[in-house]
């Protein structure tokens, strides 16, 4: 048995759609899915537009900014990988472009989170170089107007 810290567990990627999100995550840019026809980002991968019904879409990069739409502190550790974490953040964050994506935010101290606090993407390392989409907080005077 191998020792050390225990892996983090890897997104699953069963369907094409989904391991072309986290294939593009890989690049250092975090991308969605927009419809060609009526131009709505898409979040969760989908094959067809929740708002048009279209199957056409490009995978486009984002800004990567955003504010906290949810979150909670997570005390209790469901895998030996994030003992080490607790208490961490698990947020849902608005990006600006509309789409709201569960994640972790980083580099806050749980009690400082507050709602519509403006964030910004990071990646983090979860082993073996695989990049994890994570947001940090921003101050408001660089976070664009709403
Ligand atoms: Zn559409």
């Amino acid at each position: 048995m191998e020792s050390g810290k225990p892996k983090y567990p890897r997104p699953v990627t069963d369907d094409p759609l989904d391991a072309k999100f986290w294939e593009l995550c890989q690049t250092g840019r975090l991308h969605f899915q927009r419809c060609e026809d009526c131009g709505s980002w898409r979040f969760l991968p989908r094959y067809m537009c929740a708002k048009c019904g279209s199957a056409a879409y490009e995978w486009r990069p984002v800004a990567g900014r955003g504010r906290v739409f949810s979150w909670t502190v997570t005390y209790q550790p469901f895998h030996p990988a994030f003992a080490a974490d607790v208490p961490y953040i698990a947020a849902v964050i608005e990006l600006d472009e509309g789409v709201r994506m569960a994640t972790r935010l980083l580099d806050c101290d749980p009690q400082a989170v507050t709602l519509d606090m403006p964030v910004a993407l990071t990646f983090k390392d979860i082993g073996d170089g695989f990049q994890l989409p994570c947001f940090h907080p921003v101050s408001a005077e660089r976070a664009p107007a709403r």
